[in-house]
């Protein structure tokens, strides 16, 4: 069982990641936004966070910055509904390890068992 982060703040979106995370036997804990997030991290370890791009009060790329500048190094996947090349490449640079696309399909487990894999310390 990991325990993974879900920040999002569509609350159907939140929804299907938690029910598709359990269902794996996941433990999940909820952010609605960047804000909620940082004061989350400050007190659990998360062996994943699952982390939208764009949500108010704080956003992810704003979080991810964040958290980089505080040399918090856990791994932050970013979420998005569209993704360009050029997207995908300012979300690298900004601190995010991988960014995966809100469709949800077949694949998702198997790319949530390779973020884990590639979280595991050493
Ligand atoms: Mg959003």
């Amino acid at each position: 069982m990991k325990k993974i982060l879900v920040v999002e703040d569509e609350s159907v979106i939140r929804m299907v990641l938690k029910i598709l995370l359990k269902e794996k036997g996941h433990m999940v804990h909820e952010a609605s936004n960047g804000e909620i997030a940082l004061s989350l991290v400050e007190k659990n370890q998360f062996d994943l966070i699952l982390m939208d791009l764009h949500m108010p009060v704080m956003s992810g790329y704003k979080t991810i910055k964040t958290l980089r500048e505080k040399k918090m190094d856990m791994f932050v996947v970013a979420i998005t509904a569209s993704m360009t090349e050029e997207d995908k490449n300012e979300a690298l640079e900004l601190g995010f390890d991988d960014c995966i696309l809100k469709n949800f399909d077949d694949n998702f487990n198997n790319q949530i068992d390779q973020f884990l894999g590639r979280a595991l310390p050493g």
